[in-house]
């Protein structure tokens, strides 16, 4: 019920500022992002994802994608370090990637997990198998998991136990279901009790995405944005807000900061393009350079 969320409005954004680099800071110290994303089906999820990152401001970007892609990616991403990974025959980034990923993971401040990535069951034993071998220690890097990385972890979240409170969750409806193992029709008749069982799951923040997305804490407390426009509901929309909240944690955001500004900075990208190019058929894409003109609004 309403009266459990808190708005997220510009003026609670104001009341919990993200932290600002220093004048003389470098890229190191704005963090680096790892994006773990795409597969030959669906390359472009790295590159919304990863761009996402770098326009939330984040200093250093490595993308890790399916192998076969990964030349093609460098060289439309080209502030990125690109990292081939071993795929399956049907083009999916392959389980056994997670020996070559945890070391480069454990060197960055984020690790976001999912986006554009096929096969449920090979995402959940690289996503299980890398969460495994991360040092859960402060140091360690937090945590962004999106799409088909949830499901895996719904029926089984001990991996992700290791990381208590250092990661967020993005699910839309679908993904929720399949993360709880119930109808996306049970999602939608209770979408609060449903973030806050996800969360208490996972011990982790969850953004449950939608016209209304629900931003909840292990703890249970919810924060709704309801500021977007129904263009945002387009394809791999989801995959620059998963960047962005990445991008935000690497420069010092905690989960629940990172998820909050996100979600804000992604829905009033969606409104700026809505109102000067039209409320349907803007691309995702075009909400990430956006984002800069909407954190500096906010500033
Ligand atoms: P995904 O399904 O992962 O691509 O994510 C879709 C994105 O669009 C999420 O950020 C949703 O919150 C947003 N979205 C979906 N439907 C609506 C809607 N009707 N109004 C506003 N935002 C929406
Ligand atoms: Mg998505």
């Amino acid at each position: 019920n309403d009266s459990q969320e808190i708005a997220v409005t510009p003026d609670l954004l104001r009341s919990m500022p993200l932290p600002q680099p220093d004048g003389d800071g470098d890229k190191e110290a704005r963090g680096r992002v790892l994006v773990v994303a795409g597969s030959v089906p669906v390359p472009g999820g790295a590159l919304l994802a990863g761009i996402g990152a770098l326009r939330a401001g984040a200093g250093k970007l490595q993308v890790a994608t399916a192998a076969s892609v990964a030349p093609h990616l460098g060289l439309v991403l080209p502030e990125a370090l690109v990292v081939g990974l071993p795929e399956t025959p049907d083009g999916a980034i392959a389980a056994e990637a997670a020996a070559v990923l945890a070391d480069r993971a454990g060197r960055c401040e984020t690790v976001l997990i999912g986006p554009g990535m096929i096969d449920e069951e090979e995402v959940a034993a690289l996503t299980g198998a890398l969460l495994r071998r991360l040092d859960p220690a402060e140091a360690g890097p937090r945590l962004v998991l999106d799409a088909v990385a949830l499901a895996g972890l719904g029926r089984d979240p001990a991996p992700l136990l290791r990381h208590p409170g250092r990661a967020v969750a993005t699910p839309h409806a679908g993904e929720m279901a399949a993360l709880l193992g119930c109808t996306r029709d049970e999602v939608a008749a209770d979408p609060l009790a449903a973030a806050r069982a996800a969360a208490a799951r996972l011990q982790t923040v969850v953004a449950l995405k939608g016209g209304c997305t629900r931003i909840v804490t292990p703890g249970g407390t919810c924060w709704a944005y309801r500021g977007g426009t129904v263009g945002l509901a387009t394809s791999g929309s989801g995959d620059t807000l998963a960047g962005i909240v990445a991008g935000l944690m690497a420069r010092g955001a905690s989960p629940e900061q990172a998820a909050i500004w996100g979600v804000f900075l992604h829905g009033e990208a969606g409104n700026r393009l809505s109102r000067r190019i039209g409320p349907l058929g803007f691309l995702a894409r075009e909400l990430l350079a956006e984002v800069p003109g909407v954190m500096a609004e906010l500033a």
